[in-house]
């Protein structure tokens, strides 16, 4: 039975992820800011740890919960923050770069010692890692940030048979994006916008991003490091926007 930590587990896609491995039996550490982590991961058979990445005592909680060895670090945990590079708050988009891109460097320097050969982490990226999306510098940086982190970390961490692999989702239903497509103007014309973006033409689902995950933690993936995995639909394939009616 491996240990695995997943960040930002309460809900989305990092939820899918915690779901996907509890079902092989494995130990899946959940943390998250939202507190009904608790109940989500005791109804999974899965251990919650209520707490903020930015908290340095965090990682005391998540050191007891995890135990001698940690055999997977999912850092799925994010936040945003509209707005061009021009009007951004400072401290805001600092806040965005210490959640998505510093706080995996943070658990790494925590947790590296415990994870043996063979072990490996898998980072949640985006799209918008590889590409910017229109006012929202900050969350573009960071997952750009984190992207060539993942890459950074699977140079230097091979040596001792570590590897590091990225996903990069497209748009995804979660409660997030459902969210923000309910409370825009025109739901239904927001929806086919954002589905047209991806050339197979739908949203993702949180699930479909669990398998990809899965499977780059898994020895099925074993030649695999440095590699960030877009999970879009085809949505990087084209240089417009794929889905666009031909
Ligand atoms: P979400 O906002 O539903 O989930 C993120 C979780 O992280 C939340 O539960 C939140 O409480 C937690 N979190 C945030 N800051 C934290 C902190 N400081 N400490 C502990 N927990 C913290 O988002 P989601 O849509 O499920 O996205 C999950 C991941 O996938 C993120 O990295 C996101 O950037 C990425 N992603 C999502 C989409 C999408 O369409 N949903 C697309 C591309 C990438």
């Amino acid at each position: 039975m491996r240990t695995l930590l997943v960040t930002g587990a309460a809900r989305g896609i990092g939820l899918a992820i915690a779901r996907r491995f509890v079902q092989d039996g494995e130990k899946v550490i959940m943390l998250d800011l939202l507190p009904e982590v608790l109940q989500v991961a005791e109804s999974l058979g899965a251990v919650g740890v209520h707490g903020d990445l930015l908290d340095v005592h965090t990682l005391d909680h998540l050191d007891e919960a995890i135990g001698e060895n940690l055999h997977v670090l999912v850092n799925n945990a994010a936040t945003s923050q509209p707005g061009s590079a021009a009007e951004v708050d400072l401290d805001l988009f600092r806040k965005v770069m210490e959640v998505n891109a510093i706080a995996p460097v943070r658990l790494v320097q925590h947790f590296l010692p415990k994870m043996p050969e063979g072990s490996s982490i898998v980072n949640v990226a985006s799209v918008q890692g590889l590409f910017a999306e229109q006012n929202n510098a900050a969350y573009n940086t960071s997952k750009g940030a984190l992207v060539n982190l993942t890459r950074s970390m699977a140079l230097d961490f091979a040596p001792r048979g570590i590897r590091v692999n990225a996903v990069a989702p497209g748009a995804i239903a979660t409660e997030a994006v459902l969210e923000a497509i309910a409370s825009s103007p025109s739901p239904a014309s927001t929806r086919k916008d954002w589905e047209d973006l991806h050339a197979l033409r739908r949203l993702g689902t949180p699930d479909e991003v669990a398998n990809v995950v899965h499977f780059l933690a898994s020895g099925a993936a074993s030649f695999i490091t440095g590699v960030i995995l877009p999970v879009d639909g085809g949505m990087t394939a084209s240089f417009m926007m794929a889905g666009r009616p031909v």
